[in-house]
């Protein structure tokens, strides 16, 4: 028995810098994608800690067994989620996975966006997606796409993530 599931996400960027003016906190500023945190220009804005590919992930396979949605999992109004590390999220949704006595086959992503570019980020995200869903790293595809300045991506206001899994039941 085989099941397919697909995810999207989308956050968009904002610069922490302009809203912490006068504060002493620390203005670096980074996004996370697969759980690797990447320096970057501006951050992602978000009640979690906005890492799209985890989330469009986590909805691919909630989607796969018509499980909802991250949103009705992890509601963005539960104070409990906030800054939520989206590895958790994802563990947690692939233990939904496996209770229902399903494993991942594998897991095509594609990341758009503009900057930050991930080309050497890339193993470091499938390894972290491998060791959570309990994979080999080969079985975990991540792609990175510019959108050619076009849209919302294109002018670098965000960063959409689409996902694609295959899981399976013997
Ligand atoms: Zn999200």
């Amino acid at each position: 028995m085989i099941r397919i599931g697909q995810g999207l996400d989308v956050h968009a960027f904002y610069d922490k810098s302009l809203e912490s003016a006068n504060a002493e906190s620390n203005l670096q500023q980074f996004v996370t994608l697969a759980g690797v945190k990447i320096e970057h220009s501006h951050s992602l804005l978000a009640h979690s800690d906005g890492d799209v590919v985890l989330h469009a992930l986590a909805d691919a396979l909630l989607g796969a067994l018509a499980l909802g949605d991250i949103g009705q999992h992890f509601p963005d109004t539960d104070n409990a989620n906030a800054g939520l590390d989206s590895r958790v999220l994802l563990r947690h949704v692939y233990g939904l996975i496996q209770q229902k006595g399903y494993k991942l086959i594998n897991a095509d992503i594609t990341v758009a966006c503009e900057r930050p570019k991930l080309a050497k980020h890339n193993l470091a995200m499938r390894s972290n997606i491998a060791d959570d869903l309990k994979t080999e790293v080969d079985n975990i595809s991540v792609k990175a796409t510019t959108t050619e300045k076009l849209g919302f991506t294109g002018r670098q206001e965000g960063i959409l993530c689409s996902a694609v899994v295959l899981i399976s039941k013997d």
